[in-house]
C-alpha cells in the first residue's frame, strides 16, 4: 500500500479536533482538518459584534479541576478572572444561583446562618423516601419543595420538554448546593473566558495546521478517507453510520440576539427565567464575560427547542432508549478499522469543555503508545 498523503483526517474543527489536530501536529504528524461549518471553533465559536464577543452556539464559561488541561488552554489564550455567577428570575424576582445561602436568606427570611437553611431543607426534603427515582424526587431532596418549584420545576420542563418525574437525576447533581455565601455556579479549581474570545484560541491550537473549511465529509467519503492512515471523527454517532439503526435523539435551541442602545443592561452576564410565564430559559449579555468596553450591548435569548431536520444538535437525550441505541451504536464504531470516534456528537455526551479536551488527550495518548 502507499503511503497516505496525511497521517490524520480530522473531521471537525470544534475543541476535540482541535485538541487532537495540536497534539498530532506537534508530534510532527501530517494532520488536515475538514470543517462544514464555514468557520473553526465549533460550538465555542465567539464573533466580534460591536466590539464585544458574542458566543454563537450559547454562553460558554471555562471551568475545570484538570491542572493539565487548565495548563494546555493557557498556552492558547489568556484567560480573565470571571467567575459565573448567575441570577435566577420568577415573577419579578431576582433569587442567586447556584442554591446557595444567598438563595435560602431571600426564600425563608428568617435564615441567617447555614443550620436555619439547614432546618429549612430537611424539613422539606423528608417528603422523599428512600433512592430519587427521577429528576423532580432527586431536586427535593437536595434543596426541598419551595426551590424545586421556584428555581427547578418550570426551567427544566421548558429546557427539555419534559416532566421532570421524566427525567433523569443526573441532569440536576450537576449544579452545586452550598451552605456559604457564595454564588459561584461552578466547584472547579480553574475559571475564566479566553480574553479576545474562544474562536481566537481555537485558531492558535490549530496554527500550522491545514484546515479545509465548508467541507462536509460526507459530501465524498471515499476520498477524504483514502487522504490519511486515520481518521479521527467528531461528527454526529449515527450519521456516520447513515442512521441504519435509526435515529439518535437532540434538544436543540433557538438564539435571538438583540442589540441595545445601553451600555448595561442586566447588569450580570446571565440571567435564567425559572418560570413559564417567559418561553426563553437563558438571557446572556456578552460583554459582562469580558468586560468589553462598547456604548452598546448585545443580548442573546435561548429558546429551547424540539430537534428537527436541519437545526442544531445541543443537548443529548439521555433517557433509556436513546443510551440503548447509542451503546448499539458505539459498538459499531468499535469495530470501525482506523477510526476514532471524539467529543460530544461522536460519543453522544453531555460534555462539558474541559472533558472533551482530557477525552483528545486520552484518544491521542492510546495512540502514541
Ligand atoms: P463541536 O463543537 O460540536 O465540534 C464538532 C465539529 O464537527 C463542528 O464544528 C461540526 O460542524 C463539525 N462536523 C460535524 N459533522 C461534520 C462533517 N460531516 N464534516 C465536517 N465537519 C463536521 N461547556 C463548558 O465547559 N462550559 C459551558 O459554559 C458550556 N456551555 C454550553 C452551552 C450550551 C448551550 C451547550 C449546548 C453546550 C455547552 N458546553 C459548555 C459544552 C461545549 O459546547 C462542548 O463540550 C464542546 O463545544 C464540544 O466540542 P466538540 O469538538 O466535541 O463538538
Ligand atoms: N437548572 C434549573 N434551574 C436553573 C438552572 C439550571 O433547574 O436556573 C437545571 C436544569 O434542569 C438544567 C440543569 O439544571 O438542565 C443543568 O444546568 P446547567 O446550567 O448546568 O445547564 P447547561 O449550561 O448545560 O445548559
Amino acid at each position: 500500500m502507499l503511503p497516505q498523503k496525511y497521517d490524520y483526517l480530522i473531521v471537525g474543527a470544534g475543541l476535540f479536533g482541535a485538541t487532537f489536530a495540536n497534539l498530532a501536529k506537534n508530534d510532527g504528524k501530517k494532520v488536515l482538518v475538514v470543517e462544514k461549518r464555514d468557520h473553526i471553533a465549533g460550538n465555542i465559536y465567539t464573533e466580534n459584534q460591536e466590539g464585544i464577543n458574542v458566543h454563537k452556539y450559547g454562553a460558554h464559561i471555562f471551568h475545570t479541576d484538570y491542572k493539565d488541561v487548565w495548563d494546555f488552554v493557557n498556552r492558547f489564550a489568556d484567560f480573565n478572572r470571571y467567575t459565573n455567577s448567575p441570577i435566577a428570575l420568577n415573577h419579578g424576582k431576582v433569587y442567586n444561583m447556584p442554591f446557595n445561602m444567598n438563595t435560602f436568606a431571600k426564600i425563608w427570611p428568617d435564615v441567617i446562618t447555614p443550620k436555619d437553611a439547614e432546618n429549612h431543607i430537611n424539613a422539606e426534603r423528608q417528603e422523599i423516601k428512600g433512592t430519587p427515582k427521577n429528576l423532580e424526587e432527586q431536586a427535593i431532596s437536595l434543596v426541598g419543595r419551595t426551590i424545586y418549584e421556584l428555581l427547578i420545576k418550570d426551567y427544566t420542563e421548558k429546557q427539555w420538554h419534559r416532566s421532570c418525574k421524566e427525567l433523569p437525576s443526573s441532569i440536576i447533581t450537576r449544579l452545586p448546593v452550598r451552605l456559604t455565601y457564595d454564588n459561584n455556579y461552578f466547584n472547579d479549581r480553574y475559571q475564566g473566558i479566553p480574553i479576545g474570545g474562544y474562536t481566537k484560541m481555537v485558531e492558535n491550537m490549530l496554527t500550522g495546521v491545514e484546515v479545509r473549511l465548508s467541507t462536509d465529509f460526507f459530501s465524498n467519503i471515499e476520498h477524504y478517507k483514502s487522504l490519511a492512515n486515520k481518521i479521527v471523527y467528531t461528527g454526529a454517532l449515527d450519521e456516520y453510520f447513515n442512521y441504519k439503526l435509526g435515529k439518535l435523539e437532540w434538544r436543540s435551541l433557538k438564539f435571538e440576539d438583540k442589540v441595545f442602545e445601553e451600555e448595561n443592561h442586566q447588569g450580570v452576564a446571565v440571567v435564567n427565567y425559572t418560570s413559564h410565564e417567559v418561553p426563553y430559559t437563558r438571557s446572556i449579555e456578552h460583554k459582562h464575560f469580558e468586560d468589553a468596553k462598547s456604548d452598546k450591548t448585545i443580548i442573546t435569548y435561548e429558546y429551547p427547542a424540539d430537534y428537527e431536520e436541519g437545526m442544531e444538535k445541543y443537548y443529548t437525550i439521555n433517557d433509556k432508549k436513546n443510551e440503548r441505541l447509542a451503546k448499539e451504536y458505539k459498538l459499531l464504531a468499535q469495530k470501525e478499522k482506523n477510526v476514532i470516534f471524539g467529543g460530544r456528537l461522536a460519543e453522544y455526551k453531555y460534555y462539558d469543555m474541559d472533558d472533551v479536551i482530557k477525552s483528545a488527550f486520552e484518544a491521542y495518548k492510546r495512540e502514541s503508545k
